[in-house]
């Protein structure tokens, strides 16, 4: 399926690749990602100006509403962002959970008050959120979480831990599921807290992931003290706000596809240039590599097949369903079949530089967001009608 772009979505396309042109430079270019072991202070602010500059010229959150500093974006001019933003290479905003999965569920379930305190500077960058949502204990029964928020005067006593925090020891603003009623069915007794992170009684120990960087976050609650007003949606209706959280979140990967597919082709280059140690034979002349090449390729078009259907439902009108689901389940497969097929293209060299960190990241992808065997689940019971496992 290719879609026609209508003319305001081929506009803002050469708007943006003009204003690209002009901003994206070499200074943003060189900086480390968030998640690098690298990243300090200078380089955090650095990518806090990107993305502020991005929200001053309008583009830092283009699908919200003009009156929350977006432009109240069609899909297909969100596609065209996705894309151009992609082709040049450029990061979106330091708010990579805030935007795509935080603040839908503000915008839904906020007051007045949090929508105009909170989303702007969200949306410039000026402070950075993270999603407080797992702990040891409860992952995929997200349902069993046991943080526990008791109502004390005009404050919540927090105490708890969550864990596998993604970007908490940047963040300022933590998206936080609370248990406020012990008595009730689980699902029933969860509330939805955003929480500012300088609060005493809270304290965030990083964890160090496998390839160095510094993405996870443990975070200890001990007598927090937050105040009433920071609950989002109704007290004991957080089940709801996190998963329109979850749903954005499984939502996101619409438009992962652009990452995927250009590792399979810078792949697929790779293959035509790498000998394979036998005779002068390439890699791309031999019939199994050539075999695996092919249906890498396919698999990485069915994700833009699938990526497309979820933005025709949307340009429809459609809820996001269980596609997301199925998207998330095909780029995370593919993702790691790409890391396989890269170590039988490249040898040992597959093993360092960018494609060594790229292999051992990837095998995280079937766990975050909802892992495989959480997905399979829901396409089972909400695509193929099979009762509830
Ligand atoms: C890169 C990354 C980023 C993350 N970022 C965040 C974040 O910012 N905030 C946050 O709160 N969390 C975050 N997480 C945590 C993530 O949401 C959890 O890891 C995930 O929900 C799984 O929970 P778990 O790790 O406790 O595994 P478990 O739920 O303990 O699962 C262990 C295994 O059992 C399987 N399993 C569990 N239940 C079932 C079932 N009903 N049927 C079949 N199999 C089942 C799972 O598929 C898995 O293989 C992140 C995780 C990763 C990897």
């Amino acid at each position: 399926m290719d879609f026609n772009y209508p003319p305001e979505a081929e506009a803002l396309r050469d708007e943006l690749r003009a204003w690209l042109d002009e901003h994206w430079t070499d200074e943003y270019r060189s900086l480390p990602s968030l998640f690098a072991c690298t990243l300090g202070s200078f380089e955090l602010a650095k990518h806090q100006e990107w993305n502020a500059s991005l929200a001053d010229a309008g583009f830092a959150a283009i699908s919200w509403p003009v009156e929350l500093g977006g432009r109240g974006a069609s899909v297909m001019e969100q596609v065209v962002f996705a894309e151009e933003l992609h082709r040049a290479g450029a990061p979106h905003t330091v708010n990579l959970i805030g935007l795509s999965n935080v603040a839908p569920s503000i915008m839904s379930y906020g007051t007045d008050e949090q929508k105009t305190t909170l989303l702007p500077r969200m949306r410039r960058g000026d402070d950075i959120w993270c999603q407080g949502f797992s702990e040891p204990d409860a992952g995929s029964d997200l349902a069993s979480l046991t943080t526990s928020a008791v109502r004390d005067g005009d404050d919540y006593l927090v105490n708890g831990q969550k864990t596998w925090n993604t970007l908490g020891h940047l963040a300022n603003w933590c998206e936080l599921l609370v248990r406020t009623d012990t008595e009730a069915p689980k699902h029933k007794g969860i509330s939805c807290l955003l929480v500012d992170m300088t609060l005493p009684g809270i304290e965030v120990r990083p964890l160090t992931t496998i390839v160095g960087d510094s993405e996870f976050n443990e975070i200890f609650f001990t007598d927090a003290r937050v105040p009433a007003s920071a609950l989002l949606g109704a007290e004991n209706e957080g089940w709801r706000v996190a998963m329109t959280t979850l749903n954005n979140e499984r939502g996101g990967v619409a438009a992962l596809h652009l990452g995927l597919r250009s590792k399979i082709s810078d792949l697929l280059e790779q293959a035509k240039t790498t000998r394979t140690g036998i005779a002068d034979r390439m890699v791309a002349d031999e019939p199994a590599l050539r075999q695996r090449l092919a249906l890498l390729y396919l698999e990485g078009e069915l994700l833009k097949m699938l990526a497309d259907r979820a933005i025709s439902g949307a340009i429809h009108g459609r809820e996001l369903g269980p596609e997301a689901s199925l998207a998330k389940l095909v780029w995370s497969e593919t993702s790691q079949h790409v890391g396989e097929v890269a170590g039988d293209v490249l040898g040992p060299d597959a093993n360092s530089g960018a494609w060594g960190r790229d292999r051992v990241a990837m095998r995280s992808y079937t766990i975050a967001g909802g892992t495989t065997q959480v997905n399979k689940n829901i396409i089972a019971q909400r695509v193929l009608g099979l009762p509830r496992s």
